[in-house]
């Protein structure tokens, strides 16, 4: 009955058992089968804020709730980034995604990080990758956003 994937049982799943083996790198990022960003909304102005606030900016509200944010979104601005410190893999592409009219820094990733591969309004989907692992094998999660068009680089010249 066990066999219905076709295959033998498989021996890497051991890392999840009884540990936690994976965090997000930014605590807005919240993982699991869907990972997803929450941001904190005032419940005044209905303003969003990924850190957490005293006060509302926008109002001075003090009450917050979290909202969940829509995986997809748009690319309203990018720069390709070709500089960096030691240690951080250039060049890469730090965007900004509007989702569902909330704005979420990000770096698009799963593509070439230039202006052939990377367009405003260009549409992209939360992804999640593993940014690094500690001594101990827990891996920290971070996210971006990859290109949800396989054409965009297509056709544009
Ligand atoms: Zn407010």
């Amino acid at each position: 009955m066990s066999a219905q994937i076709g295959r033998s049982s498989q021996f890497g799943q051991s890392s999840q058992i009884g540990q936690i083996s994976r965090i997000p790198y930014v605590d807005y990022l919240v993982l699991g089968p869907e990972p997803h960003l929450v941001a904190h909304e005032c419940a005044e102005c209905g303003a969003r804020y990924f850190d957490r606030r005293n006060a509302c900016a926008s109002c001075g509200g003090t009450e917050f709730a979290p909202a969940d944010l829509p995986t997809t979104g748009e690319v309203t601005s990018f720069t390709i980034v070709t500089a960096a410190a030691p240690g951080i893999p250039v060049p890469y592409a730090a965007a900004v995604v509007d989702c569902g009219g909330t704005k979420v820094a990000g770096n698009i990733i799963g593509t070439e990080p230039d202006p052939g591969h990377i367009r405003l309004g260009m549409r992209v989907a939360l992804s999640t990758y593993v940014a690094g692992t500690d001594g101990k094998g827990v891996d920290a999660v971070n996210f971006g956003f990859a290109p949800l068009e396989d054409g965009a680089s297509e056709g544009r010249n």
